[in-house]
């Protein structure tokens, strides 16, 4: 098990008082060892606290005294201490299989792990999930969690997952129910796999099983140049067309048996079909937002500084970035300044923003009619290829040839959400691209605030 290693510390926190340095090594805390961030948040929960840690190979004891409930400051490298939980199934739809070779090692990690599901919204499958996680679920509150359904036929789930406990895993989904904890679903549906009938069996079938999920999303799979399935591939436009027509019934059935539309069809699904997005009021919570449902509305209100009726909606990191670092969530991190971009000053400069291909089909109406000279940059993946269209899957080897085409004397604005660390996928760092760009959050106000600010920095506004 390796030892949580302090990396920030917030300035006059508790842990600043007690001497904590980044970079020290804890080796326990109130006595003990956390397995995870999660046991640790548990352990650091009191007023005074011992904290054992070893600097520079010398172990130390400090003391951190706490006031009225301030959070401790001390921001630690990981989030799990032991080891992550792998999965143990081989979906054929599965996107890290369809990974090049030589990308990062993190990125080939096909975690299946209940705590990362609390902490990050990564979706499990339960196959690994066991009589102790549930008893953990349910008295440390881990709750929400998200769980991969597919199918709610035994058989067609376990072929799906291609593992034999796919299709008992679910009666787990019955207990989280059972036990209160706010579970939210997603199907990946597979062309000629899950669609059709075994989707409209899925649907009843939650219907029928587990009314209380919170939210189901579909999702369609993604197909990269690299996959080596014979039965997998992309939907057509009349498949994705299905695809939302079916969920739109559901929600009147849902709407008319549990009193909410409780399953939602990617955003991804509509542009496949050409169909324009519901209205966001329509998603509730957007609770799945990071799983691209509801997200194409929710950045629109955001950029046009309109909120849903349930208040702002979520723009945090999505995808596939969220959590294959291993660094803490939020709401477990230090304090940190963040969110705002310093543009640097160029009068008269252009600004283009640049994005994927799904990226440019919701920016485009958005940006047109702006003031100022305004262009949207659109990168198409041919790194993964395939229907890869998100801009946070855009690599440095494709924005470095779109942007080596592109004019200079511009000003470049790139997504935060293709970045890892100041690198892309596939290891290209921000500096290495030819030309500066500079970096905006992921969600409309972040983009709606840097468009002004480099507006007036032209002279524009
Ligand atoms: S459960 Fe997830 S990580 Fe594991 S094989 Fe299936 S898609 Fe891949």
């Amino acid at each position: 098990m390796a030892l949580p290693r302090v990396v920030a510390v917030a300035p006059g926190s508790p842990a600043d008082r007690a001497g904590v340095l980044p970079g020290d090594e804890i080796v326990a805390l109130d006595g003990q060892l956390p397995r995870d961030i999660i046991e640790y948040q548990l352990l650091a929960d009191q007023e005074s606290l011992g904290l054992e840690v070893s600097r520079g190979g010398i172990e130390l004891t400090l003391q951190i005294e706490r006031q009225g409930g301030e959070p401790l400051g001390m921001e630690v490298d990981a989030a799990l201490f032991d080891r992550v939980r792998t999965c143990d199934n081989h979906c054929e739809f599965c996107f890290i299989h369809q990974l090049p070779k030589g990308m990062r090692k993190s990125l080939y990690v096909r975690d299946d792990d209940y705590r990362l599901s609390f902490l990050y919204g990564n979706f499990t499958t339960l196959t690994r999930f066991t009589e102790a996680d549930l008893e953990r679920v349910l008295t440390e509150g881990l709750s929400p969690l998200f769980v991969s359904i597919h199918a709610t036929d035994p058989e067609v789930r376990s072929r799906m997952l291609r593992n034999r406990r796919g299709a008992s895993s679910l009666r787990w989904l019955r207990a989280l129910l059972d036990g209160g904890v706010e579970v939210h679903g997603q199907v990946v549906v597979c062309p000629g796999v899950n669609d059709g009938d075994i989707l409209e069996g899925t649907l009843a079938g939650v219907l029928d099983e587990y009314p209380e999920l919170a939210s189901v999303a579909c999702v369609p799979l993604g197909v990269s140049r690299f996959n080596r399935e014979q039965a997998m591939r992309p939907h057509s436009q009349a498949e994705a067309a299905t695809v939302v027509d079916l969920v739109e019934e559901w929600q009147e059935t849902y709407e008319a048996c549990v009193g909410r539309r409780l399953v939602y069809a990617a955003d991804e699904y509509y542009l496949l079909a050409g169909r324009p997005f519901p209205a966001l009021e329509t998603y509730g919570a957007v609770a799945q937002h990071d799983n691209g449902v509801g997200m194409a509305r929710a950045f629109e209100a955001a950029f046009l500084g309109r909120d849903s009726e349930d208040g702002p909606v979520p723009a945090g990191p999505s995808g596939f970035f969220r959590s294959i670092e291993g660094a803490p969530a939020l709401g477990y991190r230090a304090p940190r300044a963040g969110g705002v971009v310093a543009l640097v000053p160029r009068r008269g400069a252009g600004t283009t923003v640049v994005t994927g291909e799904y990226g440019a089909r919701v920016l485009a109406p958005l940006l047109a009619g702006l003031p100022g000279d305004l262009e949207l940059l659109t990168v198409r993946n041919e790194f993964f290829g395939g229907n890869i269209a998100v801009a946070g899957l855009i690599t440095g080897s494709d924005l470095s040839a779109a942007l080596a085409g592109s004019p200079e004397d511009r000003r470049y604005l790139i997504p935060d959400s293709c970045l890892s660390g100041g690198r892309f996928l596939d290891g290209v760092a921000v500096g290495d691209l030819p030309r500066p760009v500079e970096v905006v959050p992921a969600d409309g106000a972040s983009l709606r605030r840097a468009l002004e600010a480099a507006q007036d920095l032209a002279g524009v506004r």
